[in-house]
């Protein structure tokens, strides 16, 4: 008698997981009690907006965090208890946490380093008996079974479109940015009629309602058109396009309350000016007033607790027009930002040694705040190593930005994760990952994403920002392409930019790690070490750029993730100056194929080197011209992947690790003692699951299942 084939999901969070600490208990028990209550009332509006980011990932995400938070917000050991009385297996118990700890830590069931689907390893049957053992269960019955009868198939499934995020027309995938029957072709073209009415889309998200009508729906506490005036209904050839406020309005209003209890315990009038700035921005939704924020968010050098909040990077939208939610709270470490604002001293010096001509230069670096964070709380799908904000192109001419690094967020490699290299390398990689990381982050964030001049043409004066002759240096002809001031790069290059721009930043920082000057800054007592830094930076950007195979899709031709395309166009580039600075040896390792890269280090510092400053001076060059059609042939010649590296990448998957899942602290306040508690949790998807469940006191959401099933309908893909 033959058995059923049994479902074999191909992308889910194995058991064997491991779970990274985000640790501050030494920095937060330096802070003032003030300075406690700043950072918790900045937290509390971080984490409850961090609920917009399920929103933003996928039609079923809401209703899956609304269900898991009930599951899981009893006693874990009653439920376990319950579950295997139920017939359920340890191992299905243990599936069922890895699944839901991974949820909460994407805010959302696609990976938020590289938007794939990711499926419960447990069959569907399992899952609903775990939802249907919970405690909650009884009073909620009515909620949960009916989330579960919607979002089955969603969270089950990894068949196109469930199995990417994206326009399903474009690589088949599906995005929540815009109702299902929003093609990619309608989401430019009503991102270029707002970009002709001035209206931001950044904290938006687009909804088809008729053949020809549209609703821009701006996320906001109140819908007033008399605070925001663009909240209007516009109509140009034929189409309409409503643009409404109070989207999101219930978690805007939370936010908002927190963000106000936050200003009563500002340090100085930057945080003051700052956080009501936030509170306009989000109570009425105009994108001018979070910029407002930022300039005084950019006024407030070094502080204590630093923070930031809003709707920052457009990775995730397809488009790359529209934000995910995000905000943090952070702790200053004085010690190491000291180097860090070295380093920002002499960044002018620095500058000067980059590869492209000066008129690609801004006139005056201006000297941002670079300081070095222990993260508190990273409300959003994933915690980044470092950060250079705004993004606004305007704020950042006029005002400059500011670099954090965020230290205790780095990645902690061990000779058992390190793969594909000789045990010399391995060995040199694990002990100076945490110096080269260090280095490449302040170079790539400071000199990368901090450099570089847009030339643009005023539109009202019609000035040029740039000399009227100033040529074209790779054809010799005059300059045709640049930008107009009402455009922003990310307007200009759209899906390209993100990965162009990490690449730039990549490269910059491989770039400088050629001169001494920073290694004086950061290990000026350790001279001998410096060419094993220099070595273990080059490493890191080469292993990471195959092993960041596995976000590539051959089938479509598209990378997944802006940072893993940046480090693949660097080896492309350096393969291509000089094939022999990197060799592939293809073999076997416990009788699987198995392949080891090396890098010829010699040539690190001539050959590579060459092909790495031709490169980057015309990714740069381009950016700066706004030479759109030149800067994606350019770019696309390097992201290519030829059947040598396919092979690589089948090997890259079948040895692939899983990816270790975040844990971070809580803070609640004593309501007795008005003082604020820090609490941390254990290294296990328990840990996870209860850090992520006690952030929200209520276990039924009731604000974001309000939200969810207004517009489940329109969000889901047939
Ligand atoms: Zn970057």
């Amino acid at each position: 008698m033959q058995q059923a084939a049994k479902h074999l999901p191909k992308e889910f969070i194995p058991v064997t997981s491991s779970i990274r600490r985000i640790e501050c208990s030494k920095a937060w028990s330096q802070l003032a009690s003030r300075e406690q209550l700043y950072a918790y009332y900045l937290s509390r509006a971080a984490w409850e907006g961090s609920k917009i980011c399920y929103f933003q990932r996928s039609y079923e995400a809401p209703a899956l965090f609304v269900l898991l938070q009930l599951v899981f917000s009893s006693k874990l050991e009653s439920l376990k208890v319950r579950v295997l009385g139920a017939g359920l297996l340890e191992q299905q118990w243990r599936q069922m946490l890895a699944y839901s700890a991974a949820v909460f830590q994407n805010c959302g069931n696609y990976k938020s380093f590289g938007d794939t689907k990711f499926v419960p390893e447990l069959d569907a049957e399992a899952f609903k008996t775990i939802v249907r053992a919970s405690e909650n269960y009884e009073m909620h019955k009515e909620v949960m079974d009916s989330i579960l009868e919607q979002i089955e198939r969603e969270v089950f499934t990894e068949d196109e479109p469930f199995a990417r995020i994206g326009f399903r027309d474009e690589n088949n995938g599906t995005t929540s940015y815009y109702s299902s029957g929003v093609t990619s072709a309608e989401a430019k073209m009503v991102d270029e009629w707002c970009q002709s009415l001035s209206i931001s889309p950044l904290n938006t998200r687009l909804f088809k309602l008729t053949a020809t009508e549209y609703e821009l729906r701006i996320a906001s506490q109140l819908s007033d058109p008399s605070a925001t005036p663009y909240l209007k209904t516009y109509e140009k050839g034929g189409k309409k396009l409503h643009v409404r406020g109070a989207d999101f309005a219930d978690v805007m209003s939370t936010v908002v309350a927190a963000l106000r209890k936050a200003k009563e315990h500002a340090g100085n009038d930057n945080q003051r000016n700052m956080a009501q700035a936030y509170v306009e921005h989000f109570r009425y939704g105009d994108v001018d007033q979070h910029k407002e924020s930022q300039r005084h968010w950019i006024k407030d050098v070094g502080p204590v607790v630093e923070s930031n909040i809003g709707f920052i990077e457009t990775y995730l939208d397809p488009l790359g027009a529209r934000a995910e939610f995000e905000g943090f709270v952070a702790v200053v470490d004085k010690e190491t930002s000291a180097q860090f604002n070295t380093l920002v001293e002499e960044a002018e010096g620095l500058i000067e040694k980059l590869p492209w001509a000066k008129d690609f230069e801004k006139a005056k670096f201006s000297k941002p705040d670079f300081t070095n964070l222990d993260i508190v709380a990273f409300a959003c799908s994933g915690t980044p190593i470092g950060i250079n904000i705004p993004n606004y192109d305007d704020i950042r001419m006029d005002f400059g930005f500011k670099n954090v690094n965020l230290g205790n967020a780095y990645p902690v490699p061990t000779a058992a994760t390190t793969q594909f290299l000789s045990q010399s390398d391995v060995d040199l990689n694990c002990r100076y990952t945490k110096e080269s990381l260090t280095l490449i982050v302040a170079l790539h964030e400071l000199l990368g994403h901090g450099t570089g001049k847009l030339l643009t043409k005023d539109v009202e004066t019609g000035e040029l920002n740039f000399p009227q002759d100033l040529k074209n240096p790779f054809t010799g002809e005059e300059i045709k392409t640049y930008y107009l001031s009402t455009e922003t790069w990310s307007q200009k290059f759209g899906k390209l930019h993100s990965g162009y721009e990490e690449c730039r930043a990549d490269s910059v920082a491989l770039f400088l790690m050629q001169y001494d000057e920073p290694f004086h800054i950061f290990f000026p007592d350790r001279q001998s070490e410096w060419d094993d830094i220099h070595y273990a930076g080059w490493l890191g950007i080469l292993t990471s750029s195959v092993k960041g195979l596995q976000y590539y899709n051959p089938e479509v031709k598209v990378w997944g993730q802006a940072h893993v395309l940046a480090s693949w166009a660097i080896l492309q580039a350096v393969r291509e100056g000089d094939p022999s600075v990197i060799q592939i040896e293809f073999c076997e390792k416990d009788g699987r194929d198995y392949f080891f890269l090396h890098v010829d280090r010699s040539k690190l510092r001539t050959t590579a080197f060459k092909a790495l400053s031709e490169f980057l001076c015309k990714l740069h060059t381009y950016k700066a011209m706004g030479d759109f059609d030149a800067a994606k042939a350019f770019f696309d010649h390097y992201s290519q992947v030829d059947d040598e590296m396919l092979r690589v990448r089948d090997i890259v998957l079948a040895w692939k690790l899983p990816r270790g899942l975040e844990l971070q602290p809580n803070l609640f306040l004593d309501h007795a003692t008005h003082e604020v508690v820090y609490k941390d949790y254990e290294d296990s998807f328990e840990g996870v699951i209860r850090s992520h469940v006690e952030r929200f006191p209520d276990s039924f959401q009731a604000d974001v299942w309000g939200e969810w099933v207004k517009d489940a309908k329109a969000l889901r893909y047939d």
